[in-house]
């Protein structure tokens, strides 16, 4: 069987360590193995990047860019193959794998702005003959550590800013789905990228923990769930290296007496179901602001989601494929039995769809649920899966505060027609990402990307702007060239411009 080895340094490596079955999740059955790099490995895949930073920090940012819009290129041409690796392993249809990549190149077109988004900032005559200057310099060796429900995007959210800012990278992806990475390093590789500059190591938390306590790298980028977010943001810091953790997430919509209900069902259909309910921006509870909006609501729902079509990736008439594991389809099923349990009532119940011919698949239905509480189990969950729950609130406050005090804080949308409740909501509600009338508002790539709370440890959201913060260093450098003739007194008074 097929081992899915590292890229270091250039060129494909085998491993003759631990390894980990990879999944097509639609059959249920091993299609390869994915590699779990001991720590000698990953210590081997810093010690490239940080050979190879020297020369790449020193190369010109334009020629950085031109690698990158390359890469932009030979992307779009292979867009087939890095889809058809996320489908077979993560199992989304092909058209939504698409998007994804779009998404992510999206991020690369960003990137080749290099020269411009490195061009500092100049102050001249600060001081008499005095000029002042801050430039942004590279950190050296970064590390990103990726989750499984976006294979290429979330790591194009990372290393192409990483790369052309002058850093060299290490990339750790999600061991579910490791092989869209391993075709990007590739790529890079054709694009022209020297070796060393941008590495893959495939692994667990061996990996993981190997790159957060090596002192030759500076600064770490996570995506995944809110414990593991938390624990790599502590122990990134606590270790001196900077750090962004991006966590899990609970995102409501709010449903206003006044929204055009056809769109909102249609709406909800995509940003609740869409890739199986694995997006942390997916929108997994709906806040009906008074019972007549919610019975409205949950009735029209019902009708359409009779004519979703569940299954395989190569389908693309379907709408969304399997969950990730046979674990996680349990865990899904979990969070239904125990709403119904806390006395929720389950309106579709996806909890015992077969798909003919895909017996053994990790398939979960479109669930929808009404009457959950805040108090229930499932509400205070990320659920993660293809399951939308209905709470009922008797007012937009009281729909407002369910959001403000969920622990999560990534993404929220409201349905109105009303412009002034729509201003009221955007600027109290305490989330990083807000829709209005946009169920799924994932910044676009000169933007950047963060939710608050306990959906994000740090500073600087990813990507866009904060991304180019997050990857350099700023050097303020203040200057003067005093003429042989002058000669200044020894000053022991705080300079100031006099
Ligand atoms: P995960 O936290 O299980 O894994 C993420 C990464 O961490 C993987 O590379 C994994 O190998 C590593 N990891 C797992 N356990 C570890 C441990 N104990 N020690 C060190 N490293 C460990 O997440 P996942 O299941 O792959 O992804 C789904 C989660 O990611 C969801 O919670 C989702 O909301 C979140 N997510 C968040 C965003 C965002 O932008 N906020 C985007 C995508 C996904």
């Amino acid at each position: 069987m097929k081992v899915i080895g590292h890229f270091i340094n250039g060129a494909e490596r085998e491993d003759s360590g631990r390894t980990q079955d990879v999944f097509n999740p639609a059959t249920g059955e091993v299609s390869s193995q994915v590699a779990l790099a001991a720590k000698s490995t990953v210590e081997e895949a810093v010690a490239a990047a940080e050979q190879a930073f020297p020369a790449w920090r020193a190369t010109p940012p334009m020629k950085r860019a031109r690698i990158m819009f390359r890469f932009k290129e030979l992307l779009e041409q292979n867009s087939d193959a890095v889809c058809r690796a996320i489908g077979s392993e993560h199992g989304k249809i092909l058209h939504d794998a698409a998007g994804e990549l779009q998404r992510g190149i999206e991020n690369v077109e960003y990137a080749c702005g290099a020269p411009e988004l490195l061009k500092g900032e100049y102050s001249k005559d600060v001081g008499p003959g005095i000029d002042s200057w801050s430039e942004f310099q590279p950190l050296g060796v970064v590390a990103g550590i990726t989750p499984f429900n976006f294979p290429a995007m979330v790591p194009l959210w990372m290393f192409p800013m990483a790369l052309v800012c002058g850093n060299t990278f290490v990339l750790k992806p999600s061991e579910r789905d490791p092989s869209a990475s391993m075709l990007m390093a590739a790529l890079l590789k054709e694009a022209g990228l020297p070796d060393g500059v941008f590495n893959v190591v495939n692994g667990d938390k061996e990996a993981v923990d190997t790159l957060l306590n090596d002192s030759r790298v500076k600064a770490v980028s996570f995506v995944g769930s809110t414990p593991i977010a938390e624990y790599i943001y502590a122990t990134a810091s606590a270790n001196g290296k900077r750090c962004q953790a991006l966590g899990g997430a609970k995102n409501h919509a709010i449903v206003m007496p006044d929204a055009d209900m056809d769109n909102v069902v249609n709406s909800l259909l995509g940003a609740a179901f869409g890739s199986c309910g694995e997006r942390c921006m997916a929108l997994s509870v709906a806040v009906a602001v008074g019972d007549q909006v919610a019975d409205q609501l949950v009735e029209k729902l019902k009708d359409a989601m009779g004519s979703l079509k569940v299954g395989i990736y190569e389908e693309q008439s379907n709408d969304f494929g399997p969950t990730i594991t046979r674990e996680h389809q349990a865990r899904v099923i979990g969070h239904i039995d125990s709403a119904e349990d806390q006395g929720a009532r389950v309106v579709v119940d996806g909890r015992h769809l077969t798909v003919p011919g895909y017996e053994q698949g990790f398939f979960v239905g479109a669930t929808l649920i009404d009457g959950v509480t805040a108090e229930m189990d499932s509400y205070k969950a990320e659920i993660f899966g293809p399951v939308l729950q209905v709470v009922r609130a008797g007012s937009m406050e009281e729909a407002m505060k369910l959001i403000n005090d969920h622990e999560y804080g990534n993404g929220t949308c409201i349905y109105t027609r009303d412009g002034e409740a729509a201003r009221y909501f955007s600027d109290g509600i305490q989330v990083g990402m807000v829709g209005i009338n946009i169920p799924l508002p994932v910044p676009v790539a000169y933007h950047s990307f963060g939710g608050w709370k306990r959906s994000l440890f740090g500073d600087l959201h990813a990507y866009g702007p904060d991304g180019v913060r997050f990857y350099t260093k700023r050097k303020t450098v203040t200057q003067r060239w005093p003429s042989s003739a002058v000669r200044e007194n020894a000053e022991f008074s705080m300079p100031t411009m006099k």
